[in-house]
């Protein structure tokens, strides 16, 4: 096992646009769990270290120990590697198949927000149609009345035009009684 000084990160950066979210997740499922190891490794503050896997752009694939409080204000700062370093072949072969690891969760991500998006336009768009057709419906209630209005109202006028002629009719034979009897 070797001791390192510097902090390697299975989620250093590395590649190209991706985000950081889908970095921070284990690239692989572990096969065992960090602690379910044997013999026990214990760091500096007497726990158990849990044993990771780097994915980082010098170490990937290399599993390591750490303080199990690392990045927290109780962290020993232990650090150790378990596997001894890849050839650079392996190395270069790991970094690829993270690279496409990445680049697959970060497509699946784009894909199922743009799944979201669409979902969230059609049932606006749904809503939009429901209230559409209510408005429609309204305008042709609305247009069925104004024609019964407007029935009424011509059939109203001709009638009173028909009184108007009946009434001058009147007046017409009136005056001309008074000026035949004059
Ligand atoms: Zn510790």
């Amino acid at each position: 096992m070797v001791a390192l000084s510097s902090q390697g990160s299975r989620i250093s950066a590395g590649s190209r646009g991706v985000c950081g979210l889908l970095r921070s997740r284990p690239l692989v499922p572990y096969r065992e769990g960090p602690l379910a190891y044997e013999p026990t490794v214990v760091c500096v503050c007497n726990r158990k270290a849990p044993r990771w896997i780097s994915w980082s752009d010098d170490n990937p694939g290399r599993r390591y120990y750490r303080c199990s409080q690392a990045r927290t204000d109780g962290d020993c700062g232990f650090y150790v590697w378990y596997d001894p370093d890849h050839t650079t072949f392996m190395k270069n072969l790991l970094l690829d198949l993270r690279n496409a690891v990445w680049e697959l969760r970060s497509k699946a991500e784009e894909i199922a927000e743009l799944k979201e998006i669409n979902d969230l336009l059609s049932s606006e768009n749904k809503e939009k149609v429901l209230v559409v057709m209510a408005q429609q419906k309204d305008l042709e209630e609305r247009s069925q009345q104004l024609a019964l209005l407007a029935n009424k109202i011509s059939s109203r006028s001709s009638c009173s035009l028909f009184c108007c002629g009946f009434v001058m009719l009147l007046v017409g034979l009136f005056f001309g009684l008074m000026l035949g009897a004059m």
